[in-house]
């Protein structure tokens, strides 16, 4: 068969050959690309003695064929999949694994890479070649490379039990997520809620079989609305009282004894690979490095989010009592009080805002930003296969003219598409020999479409939203490493959304809304005190949600920085964890634990404290641009230069000083999010 993906790509630029592909050619191109990054893996092993060049440079440079050709798939499988890609995504995954675990097993290379490693100090390497040999050499050590004998296998059996515990946790949430469901049978209970939320009730109780009642689940899109809208308060209790209690029950689904298992194992496997903790094995590659030091950044945050959280539960309740004779705010009446004091408080809605984001003006003013701060151009690719129609390539060039880059943008919904808004990219960025070989990014979103009567018109979460993905295309985009593996997004996960938050930030600022923010009819600049007030409704309930992102991180970090073996009981565990950051009463029956699947079943372990830690990265770099001027040169060159050029070549803390002049401090966070003041 001519196979399209194994062949030279005809394409401009080397992009992927979309209008040649189809489905049945990934799996033989999948099978001969693992074949041949088998044969690179033959050839450091052939080499007679392993130097820097022949075994850590070369594992770089080894298997990129596969690295495309599994990009197009799991990218396509996101954006446009359909039944026959599924179907050879559960084929191709498990010959993914099987070939990544067959390098890092692979005692041979192992002992290749360790003989380098052990030489580094008399290599004379570049920071970044450091770095990568250190990487190198970790992930093989961090995957057990130096057990030997009976704890090489004890470490795979944990690895196995780990893998099944975690998808029986996922599984026994899913089951109970999907088992709830209510029904309403009087509309007057349905005070409050959004037509359109009421019909898509009316639509589930009618695939329930209950036509003519109304019914809510436990997803977030039946469940959130009903929270935050519905006036009876009573359907408030019950639906709160079935999500909290989820995995609680005692019953075959309960998660609490999983849950020890899952803490009793990642603790195992840390210790057998000599760590003190599952949390000092995950920070070993973070940009906060030890417990501790995530510990007291949370503590620091704490203690300025508290009494601001206590005043706005404070104002909440004065206003529940006022409004509807509330004598105790309850956890289910918080979304639901908070929604109606927004509004008075700022009276602004998505309606309001929505005819100054046109997203082609949007999107000119995404461009329109990078330009200015990093003289980057866009122009629209007719020649350029893609996949789906509603897509648009561009060549990017840099402030010289030279190409930098393809992108591609993917902005409206449809079937075959996941939910939610991402960058990707089809192809890295790295070195060969003298050759810069140049990265193909791309984004994807779920926008408001356009209608026959009106062009698309975004919502004011939906432009921070491209921003935010634009951000992390530019740290794609704008690589400049010499090894794939340390370019452009490869970075330490803490530190991964530096680049895309930030972004965000230019949403705020009117010098830059006056290029795009205009409204499609009549052309008129958004007025100043709009901006006034999103910047201030954005604000809103800071401490509380702070604090809570907050809980969640202490008790992440409670349940992975030490020895889990005198955990008796989760309620009490998580109580006792919980005390100093839960300023409504806690209710009896329900339990955070048994469905934070984003520890427990995600990847999230030892890491829910990134949101926060990336959110003071953004805000204190941020406050650089704000001292200087948001469209500064100088600021802007070191900004490019030392984090979005400069990818994972070095330690985040080395790069992020060299553009802050000092380490990152919390105040400007505490500022933007009105948690001290000025
Ligand atoms: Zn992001």
């Amino acid at each position: 068969m001519n196979n399209p993906l194994l062949a030279d790509f005809a394409t401009p630029f080397d992009t992927a050959p979309f209008d040649q592909i189809t489905p049945n050619h990934f799996l033989p191109a999948i099978k001969a690309a693992i074949a041949e990054a088998k044969e690179d893996i033959s050839k450091i092993k052939a080499e007679a003695l392993p130097t820097f060049e022949n075994t850590i440079e070369a594992l770089d440079g080894s298997g990129k064929r596969l690295g495309i050709i599994a990009g197009i798939f799991f990218n396509l499988n996101s954006a446009e999949t359909n039944e026959e890609i599924q179907l050879l995504a559960r084929e191709i995954s498990p010959l993914l694994t099987e070939h990544g675990n067959d390098i890092l097993l692979d005692q041979e290379l192992f002992h290749r890479v360790a003989q380098v490693f052990e030489q580094k100090s008399q290599l004379e390497l570049s920071p970044e070649q450091v770095t990568l040999l250190d990487k190198t050499y970790k992930s093989f050590v961090r995957n057990g490379a130096k057990l030997k004998g009976d704890k090489a296998d004890q470490l795979r059996k944990i690895d196995q039990e780990l893998a099944q515990k975690s998808l029986k946790y996922g599984e026994n949430l899913l089951a109970e997520t999907n088992k709830y469901v209510h029904f309403v049978d009087q509309e007057s209970d349905l005070d409050g809620i959004p037509d359109g939320i009421k019909e898509a009730a009316a639509q589930i109780a009618e695939e329930k079989e209950q036509p003519g009642k109304w019914a809510f689940t436990l997803d977030y899109p039946s469940y959130i609305p009903a929270m935050t809208y519905a006036k009876n308060r009573a359907l408030r209790q019950t639906l709160f009282m079935a999500s909290g209690s989820r995995c609680a029950k005692g019953d075959e689904l309960d998660n609490q004894e999983i849950i020890k298992n899952i803490l009793k194992l990642r603790h195992d496997r840390a210790v057998l690979l000599g760590y003190k903790s599952h949390a000092d094995f995950v920070l070993e590659e973070r940009m906060a490095k030890s417990p501790d030091q995530v510990i007291s950044f949370l503590d620091a945050l704490l203690e300025k989010a508290k009494p601001k959280a206590k005043s706005e539960i404070k104002e909440l309740e004065a206003f529940a009592k006022e409004l509807d004779g509330l004598e105790e705010l309850k956890k289910w009446d918080f979304a639901y009080y908070s929604e109606l004091l927004k509004k008075e408080k700022y009276s602004l809605d998505d309606e309001l805002l929505r005819p100054y984001f046109q997203l082609e003006k949007v999107i000119e003013g995404v461009f329109q930003t990078a330009e200015k701060l990093f003289g980057i151009t866009f122009t629209p690719r007719k020649d350029i296969p893609l996949y789906h129609k509603d897509v648009t390539a561009y060549e990017v060039t840099d402030k010289d003219g030279k190409y930098l880059s393809v992108f591609y943008a993917d902005f409206f919904p449809r079937p075959g598409k996941r939910n939610g808004a991402w960058m990707t990219s089809y192809k890295g960025q790295s070195m060969k020999g003298e050759v810069d070989v140049r990265p193909h990014v791309s984004i994807v979103c779920n926008f408001t479409k356009p209608t026959k009567s009106k062009p698309s018109l975004l919502t004011f979460n939906e432009v921070t939203t491209l921003f935010h993905e634009f951000g992390h295309a530019l740290h794609g985009m704008m690589a400049k490493g010499r090894y794939e593996s340390l370019s452009g997004t490869s970075v330490f996960w803490d530190f991964v959304e530096l680049p895309s938050q930030i972004f965000e930030n230019w949403c705020y600022e009117k010098e830059c809304l006056d290029q795009f923010a205009r409204h499609y009819e009549t052309g008129e600049k958004i007025p100043e005190e709009l901006i006034e007030k999103i910047k201030k409704a954005s604000n809103f309930q800071q401490g509380y949600q702070t604090l809570r992102q907050i809980s969640f991180a202490l008790l992440d970090m409670a349940y992975h920085s030490k020895d889990p073996s005198d955990i008796i009981s989760i309620p009490d565990f998580e109580e006792k964890v919980m005390k100093a950051t839960d300023l409504l009463h806690k209710v009896p029956g329900t339990l955070m634990s048994t469905s934070f699947s984003h520890i427990f079943q995600g990847g999230y372990s030892s890491g829910y404290y990134s949101y926060k830690w990336a959110e003071v990265l953004d805000a204190d770099a941020f406050e650089l641009f704000q001292e200087k001027g948001v469209f500064d040169k100088a600021t802007a060159d070191s900004f490019a230069k030392n984090i979005l050029s400069a990818g994972g070549s070095e330690h985040p803390s080395i790069l992020y000083k060299r553009f802050r002049g000092r380490e990152p401090e919390q105040n400007a966070l505490l500022k933007r999010a009105g948690l001290i003041s000025e």
